[in-house]
């Protein structure tokens, strides 16, 4: 497994308990300083997701931890391993907080020993050492700090399971971390058996490869791959009722950290270990060609846009929570796992512009964040640190003027349920940052098209606005 052996640049907003560690940083250029703590969060998320490393944040231990839960929750539900530097607590309780988190059984870990932290990291957890120091001092400690390895017993057992069976590979978002990809190829195409993949693992192993069938789960395409399997080989899937609406027949033997759903034989190891055994001594399995399904396109404006977004954009993409997010996800075809980053379990408006950031930090390719009017207006004052830290992101608003998830999911019987509206022009925040902004109508692709490669070219902070109508997006579960 690799791990990352640095965790900077450090995001940090100042203050007394960790003004040491952050002033060490900035004078070594090691640290971007953000508004709030809640977006360096989602920025230290984004440098995480985009380069699969660890990643850092700083925040006191009063005021900037409690701004900071957000975005720790957000890397707790979806496993992304950041650290949050903190002051040390303080008996009175004065403006201290020992934050306590809890997500699908898995709690935050909060200590002040960093070979805990780092053990937490190694793990795809989020942590937060309440000792303020820059990280310098944890980074030996991610190197030591290794997953449990697979025992051959275990090896044994797995391979005798899949003895004569139709097999079905199922992919999370765990397999990015350990670098899986490629094994994960080699034993399809030796076993001849088909491959699928949660919302958050696509692109781990290529969609354009002839054995990747799709993707499972709510909104997936492809969930038949695993009603029709015998066994299904899970690898880093927590496989949740997000990833198995409906559980399935076949005998499943799940290879993850974290299990969070149902399984015949759970092995709680790094996946690679077990592929490469598998590989050397392969099952005689029953090879199978299961039908292969594709989505259906949605027939709205909204899709047409983030399809010619992606199309255009030629690095990392971010990606925020609203209607948006589900049109995306359908119009993207990965060909790696950073390539679209987005949260699939905790979902926050306002994620996409902070994440955007972070990861630009850790690539040299511009960042495109997409999101909608509401999402803007939460995390908008973050492009100030865009502009003075001099990262290059675009953002794209589809602007309906609404909550459009929030005015669809609340009242489905009511087409104007109250104080659903944005009436604010995204336009005038923009420009206040002195940032240039474009302003695009719905059905004006090819200059959207065009306005995305020249943004991306001139590699400044710029925003597009594309003006939507008011409308439904198809639902999951929903013929409406
Ligand atoms: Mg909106």
């Amino acid at each position: 497994m690799r791990l990352a052996h640095h965790l900077k640049p450090v995001f940090a907003v100042p203050g007394d308990d960790i003004h040491e560690p952050y002033l060490e940083l900035a004078e070594r250029d090691e640290l971007i300083r953000t508004n709030r703590e809640d977006t360096a969060a989602y920025a230290a998320i984004g440098a995480a997701e985009v380069s699969n490393e660890p990643a850092a944040l700083l925040a006191t231990r009063g005021p900037g931890l409690a701004h900071a839960l957000p975005g720790l929750a957000c890397a707790l539900a979806d496993h992304v391993p950041i650290l949050c530097i903190t002051g040390a607590p303080v008996d009175q309780g004065f403006q201290s907080l020992l934050p306590s988190l809890e997500s699908n059984r898995l709690r935050l870990t909060v200590t002040d020993d960093p070979k805990e932290a780092a053990r937490s990291l190694a793990r795809s957890r989020p942590a937060v050492l309440t000792r303020p120091q820059a990280p310098d001092e944890l980074e030996p400690h991610l190197r030591e700090a290794q997953p449990p390895q697979p025992t051959d017993d275990e090896i044994d057992e797995v391979r005798r399971r899949l003895e004569g069976k139709k097999v079905t590979i199922l992919v999370g978002r765990g397999c990015y971390r350990s670098l899986a990809g490629e094994h994960i190829e080699r034993l399809a195409e030796l076993l001849n058996a088909p491959i699928v993949q949660t919302m958050r693992g696509r692109g781990i192993v290529p969609e354009y490869h002839p054995r990747n069938y799709g993707v499972v789960g709510l909104r997936g395409w492809a969930n038949h791959v695993l009603q029709e399997a015998d066994v299904i080989l899970a690898l880093g899937a927590r496989l949740t009722e997000r990833t198995l609406p409906e559980e399935p027949d076949a005998e499943i033997i799940a290879v993850t950290l974290h299990l969070n759903g149902p399984a015949d034989l759970h092995l709680e190891c790094d996946p690679v270990p077990l592929l490469q055994a598998l590989v050397k001594d392969p099952p005689e399995t029953q090879p199978w060609e299961p039908e292969r399904r594709e989505p259906d396109e949605p027939d709205t404006h909204a899709y047409r846009v983030v399809k010619t977004a992606l199309r255009a954009w030629i690095g990392p993409v971010t990606l925020d929570s609203g209607q948006h997010t589900p049109l995306t996800l359908l119009a993207a075809h990965l060909s790696s796992p950073n390539e679209l980053i987005h949260s699939g379990a905790f979902c926050p408006m306002g994620f996409a512009l902070p994440a955007a950031l972070g990861a630009a930090t850790r690539t040299p390719e511009p960042v495109l964040a997409i999101t909608g009017d509401g999402g803007f207006l939460a995390t908008h004052h973050e492009l100030e640190t865009a502009v003075r830290e001099d990262l290059p992101i675009t953002v794209l608003v589809l602007r309906n003027r609404e909550l459009g998830f929030t005015r669809q999911t609340a009242d489905l019987d009511d087409p104007e349920p109250a104080k659903m509206d944005l009436p604010t022009d995204p336009a005038d925040l923009a420009e206040a940052y002195g940032i240039e902004v474009h302003r695009l109508e719905h059905d004006q692709t090819d200059e959207l098209h065009r306005t995305l490669r020249d943004a991306e070219m001139q590699r400044e902070p710029t925003v597009v606005i594309v003006e939507l109508p008011r409308e439904d997006i198809p639902l999951p579960g929903r013929s409406d």
